[in-house]
């Protein structure tokens, strides 16, 4: 495993109180340097989806981004995914472990110093920036090549057919055009983790892993579900978006990275194994830190394992 990798620390923890020199004291979390790591990669779709929160099913969002008219996957739509998806990773762990978005954030557990938070209650006031940052995707393919129109039918057919209806009554079917997006549609992403440790990223891989296979879609139909390739992880960020879509290029096999990966720098985490080797330290990672993981849980309910 490449040098800085190894240096990261395998875990920090951001509720620690540091005194200052002023002998006043501070949580760790308000004391952030700008040491980071990008995760480089791009999602696959895999089958029909919509990211898109509007209610007309004609639309999806779209953006004219590098010459081309894109569909977009915001940022903030994949943090509310991916949030979820680490509560539930962590949660399989601790049952007891109650933190959940965006109603009852416990602003103390490892996912609230993570993903950031605001307690607006009197006397209480907190508030935590996100240290995982996840930055709007643009499709690889235009808007034309990557969505479909699907007639659909919504809600049941009733036998008078009206498309309207009286205020109060029950919705009648309607049929309609549904705008989605295609399998195979291609989402690169740069993530970054500000003030990373080792258990970050094992459990961020793992939290991908998770997401896609929940999907991204706004729709129970819908799933959205998608595999995702990780080609660079980095603690120089040398690319941008704009390297991403100039430089990835489809393929009758996927995608063509080369002329992107040589752009990294030369001790970027790149080789599958080296992610896999990762993911697999997450489990030792977990049970070492385990306390400071789920600060603010009784004792006895730290020590409960997975059944
Ligand atoms: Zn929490």
């Amino acid at each position: 495993m490449v040098e800085w990798f190894e240096q990261l620390p395998e875990f920090i923890d951001f509720s620690e109180e540091v005194t200052l020199a002023d002998n006043s004291k501070i949580e760790q979390i308000y004391l952030r340097n700008n040491q980071y790591i990008a995760i480089i990669g791009y999602k696959r779709l895999e089958d029909f989806a919509r990211f898109t929160s509007n209610e007309d099913p004609n639309i999806i969002d779209t953006l004219e981004f590098m010459g081309l008219e894109r569909v977009y996957l915001t940022g903030l739509k994949r943090r509310a995914v991916y949030r979820r998806s680490s509560e539930a990773i962590l949660r399989q762990y601790i049952p007891d472990y109650v933190c959940a978005t965006p109603n009852k954030q416990c602003m103390q557990c490892y996912n609230c110093y993570a993903y950031g938070g605001v307690i607006a209650v009197k006397n209480k006031t907190k508030a935590i920036r996100s240290r995982i940052k996840l930055t709007t995707s643009y499709s690889l393919q235009s808007a034309e090549n990557a969505l479909i129109d699907e007639e659909e039918f919504h809600i049941i057919v009733h036998k008078d057919f009206q498309m309207a209806q009286e205020k109060g009554e029950d919705k009648k079917a309607s049929i309609y055009t549904m705008n989605l997006i295609k399998p195979n549609t291609i989402f690169p992403f740069i993530d970054i983790i500000f003030n990373p440790s080792k258990f970050d990223l094992a459990l961020f891989l793992k939290t991908i892993e998770r997401s896609d296979k929940e999907g991204y879609g706004s729709r129970a139909s819908l799933l959205g579900t998608a595999t995702t390739t990780i080609l660079a992880i980095t603690h120089e960020l040398t690319i941008s978006h704009r390297d991403l879509l100039n430089d990835l290029k489809l393929t009758e096999n996927g995608v063509d990275a080369s002329a992107l990966l040589q752009k990294m720098p030369a001790n970027a985490i790149t080789k599958p194994e080296e992610i896999s080797a990762i993911l697999a330290e997450f489990e030792q990672l977990l049970e070492a830190n385990k306390d400071k993981i789920w600060k603010g849980l009784p004792t006895e309910a730290k020590t409960k394992k997975k059944a």
